[in-house]
């Protein structure tokens, strides 16, 4: 597929990120408290459920994360966290019928695998306690920072039945893994891929994001070849996003080590390319799956949704 570099450059501006739908800048305080009961207790109770759990702590930032994260390593906090998320699934089941069929869980973050293997089983736990009735297809995946997880937590959500998992990269170069102040070697990706294997994760994703400073064609050209070597089942490769404006810890981020909107149109025009010929799809915005991935054959059937978990086959209310 060939990019209209013309086009681009046309509309390139500042925009929401897309990632979420809708986003955020279509939250507004109209929406309150009482239009979200009403909105609960209205639903069609006929259709499934699909549900997302934010665990938002993080150690660490890293300098271009855009997500709604907590830093700490206060234990008190976490602990009081799953406090919170137990009182919010009682106050939730009190307006949903929570008997629906759930056909869809997401974790995000934040790193949910900060959460130890035992906090991670007392969450996934107390949500099935309210929610009893996943279908067995579900779609169960959580986001994993690669630089936290042990065997443990992935044997906690083997077996309460998670089936993906998606894990940030975001560059093997380590220039630039300095400079976003997020080090994190090849081995420690590879040794995390392998125990997503072991324990049956059948749809692994890995996460990409060019416009990174000190990233150039060829430094994305190696980050690539290295990912495919990991031999994931989806990729997604987000444009980045630099708003230090709203996010503080973009400052850090020296701007003139960005690269220009050419060379990253460039990356993004080599990655369409070399994704492609190396047996992956493009399946929509920033996302590319295996042909027996089951989005790659959605395509086709004209069964491909999007919700506000990305990509999916299932249909959910909204
Ligand atoms: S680990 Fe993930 S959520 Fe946490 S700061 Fe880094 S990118 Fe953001």
């Amino acid at each position: 597929m060939a990019l209209d570099f013309a086009k681009f450059t046309k509309y390139s501006k500042p925009g929401p990120r897309y990632t979420s739908y809708p986003t955020a800048l279509e939250f507004s305080d109209a929406f309150g408290y009482d239009e979200y009961i009403k909105k609960l207790q209205t639903q069609d109770a006929s259709r499934p459920l699909s549900l997302y759990f934010h665990l938002p702590f993080c150690k660490n930032a890293c300098y271009f994360c855009g997500c709604n994260v907590v830093f700490t390593s206060k234990e008190e906090k976490m602990i009081r966290y799953i406090d919170y998320l137990k009182r919010e699934l009682k106050i939730l089941s009190q307006h949903l019928d929570c008997s629906r069929e759930v056909i869809q869980m997401h974790f995000g973050g934040g790193t949910p695998t900060f959460f130890s293997a035992a906090q991670l089983d007392e969450i996934i736990t107390e949500i099935k306690s309210y929610f009893p009735n996943f279908v067995a297809d579900a779609e169960i995946s959580c986001e994993i920072d690669p630089r936290h997880i042990n065997e443990e937590q992935m044997r906690v959500m083997s077996e309460h039945g998670f089936n993906r998992v998606s894990f940030g990269i975001q560059d093997f170069n380590e220039e630039v893994q300095v400079a976003v102040h997020r080090v994190q070697p090849y081995t420690i990706t590879k040794d995390a891929m392998d125990l997503a294997r072991k324990y049956n994760m059948h749809s692994v994703n890995v996460d990409l994001i060019y416009g990174l400073p000190f990233q150039t064609l060829d430094t994305f050209k190696e980050t690539l070849s290295l990912a495919l070597t990991l031999n994931p089942d989806r990729f997604a490769v987000f444009n980045y996003a630099h708003v230090p404006w709203l996010k503080k810890t973009m400052r850090k981020i020296d701007e003139t080590t960005l690269p220009p909107p050419d060379e990253k149109l460039q990356i993004m025009q080599y990655t369409i390319d070399f994704l492609t010929n190396n047996g992956y799809k493009m399946i929509g915005m920033d996302h590319f799956a295996k042909p027996e991935d089951e989005l790659f054959k959605a395509i086709d059937k004209g069964e491909l949704h999007r919700n506000f978990q990305g990509y999916t086959t299932k249909v959910v209310q909204i």
